[in-house]
């Protein structure tokens, strides 16, 4: 009998994944490389080298955490496509740098990419980052979406490449002491019984409507994406929604006469909903806008639901580009024709008037940007929004800052009243955080005060930053530059300076953008991390940075003219051998 052969199995050799220093925090549930989840890493134990490279670990997990973009799964973070980093192996291979750098080595990152590690020294910056930067001929989204398909380049936004977002409460101070000048200048200083007009629920729009209640006013915003509403209502940002026109008009009129202070959301698309109204002659004592206006393909085009937006976006974006121009133009003549009957406007940094412009409306301009109409004399002085998170994820360290600053910045009412009021509205998102309009001179104060404290072991290890949106980082002739007063809107050498002289002072983090908030071509600017561990060496690095920075947003602005700035110079002490 012959023998049967015996079937044999083939064994498939699986190729077992090498490990990585990535993968401790995958055990420990701080990310989920299939699901794509992040979780903000907390407590006492460093994972890095030291508390500098452990900052800047916990600050990418802390924007990708609290991160609510439109498409978190591809990393974004806020701003229509405001990145974080390049692509997933990026992101990856960022983190386990990190977990192995030595503490004199500097990480360098190229729009998103890991692309080097240098031994440098351990006073230099932990990391220096470069995004979007295109030379101006080519600075179109036309041009960095062929780049961005290739995989060789991303978009960072301002906060979002940096690492240095902290939820909607980043947004939040400037959009309430927008609104608090706008009642100062035109309403006797207060939006009681005014009706204010918005649209857009994102990350940085819905800090819109509880900044208009902390005014006392009635907020009515238009959002095309329920989810948004939904989000902004579960974050305690908007108070209610309808998908009713007349209902939503009701509950104004309600509001208005009972000068009750409260925040509505109405789902529609402001393009349809702003005409509308002005046909109505329904008109708001305040309009403005925080639709992703600064980047045509993310404006969802008038006649579009999200969905159907979605898909045309990527079947056919030239014609989702030449809707969305359109729709904007409509949405711009609508906020000019409540201008013409006697409403106050403003662009809210998102380009909004130049689309309508290039789209066919030569009366975009009929109103001013935001800074040059109510900010701009905060800058002069080398205030901006200054923020800071507990690095060990713990309340009580905000808590024991927001005691620091009544006590310490007392004279300053409004910053008081802000931190008050913070206090009680904002919810922490992702990392507890405080963001607070401090000027020079205060900031290297606070900044010295807080490092102390941490020496003291009163407060664990605190990171501290700021928005591209500051005295003396950004260039952008739309926004934070417009009008200047010697003409100075396009000059982009301040931003590089501010970069170059912080990189001098040691912060633990430089980056320099390119296209933020305005989009391609539009701005330059450039932001900060500064980790305070308590060490003596970072007293020095802190004291350095918290004067450059804003120090030569004041040089910036007395250079142009500015009387405060000039004052302030001579006050301080600043040397500044050219400004008389
Ligand atoms: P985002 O992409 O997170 O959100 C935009 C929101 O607008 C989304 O919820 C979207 O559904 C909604 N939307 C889009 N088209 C709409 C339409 N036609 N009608 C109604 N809703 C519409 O963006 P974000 O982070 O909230 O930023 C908004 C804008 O503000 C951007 O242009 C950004 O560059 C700018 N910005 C301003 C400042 C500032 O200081 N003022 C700071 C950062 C960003």
């Amino acid at each position: 009998m012959k023998a049967r052969k015996r079937k044999t199995k083939t064994k498939v050799k699986v190729k077992k994944r090498a490990k990585r220093p990535i993968d401790e925090l995958i055990k420990a549930g701080n990310y989920n490389p299939k699901t794509k989840e992040i979780h903000v890493i907390t407590g006492e134990k460093l994972h890095c080298a030291n508390w500098q490279i452990e900052g800047i670990l916990r600050m990418l997990f802390n924007v990708l955490d609290i991160n609510v973009g439109r498409d978190p799964k591809n990393l974004v973070v806020y701003g229509g496509f405001g990145k974080a980093a390049r692509s997933w192996e990026c992101f990856e291979t960022i983190v386990d740098t990190l977990l192995t750098m030595k503490e004199d080595e500097t990480l360098v990152i190229q729009s998103g990419k890991p692309v080097a590690v240098f031994r440098t020294h351990k006073l230099a910056p932990r990391m220096v980052m470069c995004n979007s930067m295109l030379v101006g001929k080519w600075a179109t989204w036309e041009h960095f979406w062929k780049l961005e398909k290739k995989g060789l380049i991303m978009y960072g936004q301002y906060t979002a490449g940096s690492w240095n977002y902290i939820g909607t409460q980043g947004i939040l101070q400037g959009t309430f002491e927008t609104f608090a000048s706008v009642a100062d200048k035109h309403f006797g200083g207060t939006l009681k019984g005014r009706f204010a007009l918005t649209a857009g629920l994102g990350a940085m729009g819905s800090a819109q409507p509880l900044a208009i209640k902390m005014n006392d006013g009635v907020g009515l915003v238009v959002e095309v994406d329920r989810e948004m509403i939904r989000r902004s209502i579960e974050n305690g940002l908007l108070d209610t929604w309808t998908d009713s026109f007349d209902k939503a008009v009701k509950m104004v009129r309600e509001a208005k006469r009972k000068r009750k202070a409260i925040s509505i959301g109405l789902l529609g698309n402001a393009a349809d909903v702003l005409p509308k109204l002005l046909r109505k002659n329904i008109i708001p004592d305040v309009v403005t806008d925080q639709t992703p206006a600064h980047d045509p393909s993310s404006y969802v085009p008038s006649g579009l639901t999200v969905k159907e937006a979605e898909k045309l976006r990527v079947k056919n974006p030239k014609k989702y580009v030449k809707m969305a121009m359109e729709s904007m133009r409509k949405h711009v003549e609508a906020i000019v024709g409540f201008v013409e009957k006697g409403a106050v406007a403003f662009e809210y940094g998102n380009n909004i008037r130049k689309n309508a412009y290039d789209a066919g409306f030569k009366k975009a301009f009929a109103f001013p940007g935001f800074i040059q109409a109510y900010l701009r004399p905060m800058l002069e002085e080398g205030r901006g929004p200054f923020r800071w998170t507990s690095l060990r994820g713990d309340p009580k360290d905000i808590a024991k800052l927001d005691d620091v600053i009544i006590k310490e910045f007392g004279y300053n009412k409004r910053l008081v009243r802000w931190i008050k009021k913070a206090r009680k509205n904002v919810k922490f998102q992702g990392l507890p955080a405080r963001v607070c309009w401090l000027g020079y001179g205060e900031r290297a104060r606070f900044g010295k005060i807080v490092n102390d404290m941490v020496a003291d072991g009163e407060i664990g290890p605190i990171w501290v930053g700021r928005d591209h949106l500051d005295t003396g980082s950004v260039a952008s002739p739309y926004r934070e530059t417009e009008g200047m007063k010697d003409g100075s809107d396009a000059v982009a050498d301040w931003p590089i300076l501010n970069a170059l002289l912080n990189a001098c002072a040691g912060a633990t983090w430089i980056a320099v953008h390119q296209g933020g908030g305005m989009g391609m071509g539009y701005s330059i600017s450039a932001g900060f991390g500064m980790v305070l561990d308590g060490t003596k060496e970072t007293e020095e690095k802190a004291l350095r940075l918290f004067t450059f920075d804003p120090g030569i947003g004041v040089v910036r602005h007395a250079d142009a003219g500015y009387a405060i700035s000039k004052r302030i110079i001579k006050e301080k002490g600043i040397k500044a051998p050219m400004v008389k």
